[in-house]
């Protein structure tokens, strides 16, 4: 791995370098590092930009919504100027902002059964932002045939979920369908656009998200792998729930 920074790599990442658990080694890894991030909305934003901001080497972001007024409350890579912009390109005008060092590439297209394959293979770690259940388990199930790690987040009113999924890592790690082996029945769960969402609670699950994937490319800490991180921000509650492995999974059983 190349441990060559610049003078201005090595001020920039200066607070990141100074813990024990990041250092030089630990930078040289982000740099190395590829993330695909699913959907650049009230999930994907701060995520991007802490990925960008902490020097995340490759990061490809997709969505093919464009941004929208009613967006603005919550999805804070955007603004009021780029109204009407493809998301994933927006998104990517902010991470450049934030870091011109890291390689941005913003793809509008949605994910589907015939460009996933081929998008994920590109990347070390995949992150799942997206607003809806088709595209989630489309993401989750590739995960599972392509052997990468997904960090998967979701908000809805005043609660978040976060959990990571890798279950190529061996028996104690789940997969997203070992936890919800099928979609919902259409319509009876929800969307955000139907049920709301308080704007900062996905600025919180975003962060907390782009935090498991830095610790998954450094392997720092305690992985959320095998543990399902809820928070109720009303309650001002988080709590954590055991997630085992399913050996009838209908993704990674058998
Ligand atoms: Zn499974």
């Amino acid at each position: 791995m190349d441990l060559n920074f610049s003078e201005s790599e090595i001020q920039r990442y200066a607070r990141n370098i100074l813990l024990r658990e990041v250092g030089g080694t630990g930078q040289a890894k982000l740099r190395a590092a590829r993330v695909l991030i699913a959907g650049a909305g009230g999930l994907g934003s701060p995520l991007a930009l802490y990925l960008a901001a902490s020097g995340v080497g490759h990061i490809t972001i997709c969505d093919d919504d464009n941004i929208e007024l009613s967006n603005l409350q919550r999805q804070v890579a955007h603004t009021t100027e780029r109204l009407g912009m493809g998301k994933a390109e927006s998104a990517a005008i902010a991470m450049r902002q934030v870091n011109p060092e890291v390689a941005v590439r913003a793809l509008s297209i949605r994910l589907d059964g015939a460009n996933v394959k081929d998008l994920i293979a590109d990347h070390d770690i995949i992150c799942d932002g997206t607003d809806n259940f088709a595209t989630r388990f489309l993401l989750a199930d590739a995960c599972v045939a392509g052997r990468k790690t997904l960090v998967s987040a979701a908000v809805l009113r005043f609660e978040g979920q976060l959990s990571t999924f890798k279950p190529h890592c061996g028996p104690a790690h789940p997969c997203y369908r070992c936890l919800y082996p099928e979609p919902p029945p259409p319509g009876l769960v929800p969307s955000c656009s139907e049920a709301g969402v308080l704007g900062a609670v996905t600025g919180v699950m975003g962060t907390l998200q782009a935090t498991e994937v830095l610790k998954e490319i450094l392997a720092i800490g305690e992985t959320l792998s095998g543990r399902l991180l809820v928070w109720d921000a009303l309650a001002a509650e988080f709590r954590t729930i055991r997630l085992k492995r399913d050996p009838n999974c209908p993704a990674c059983g058998g």
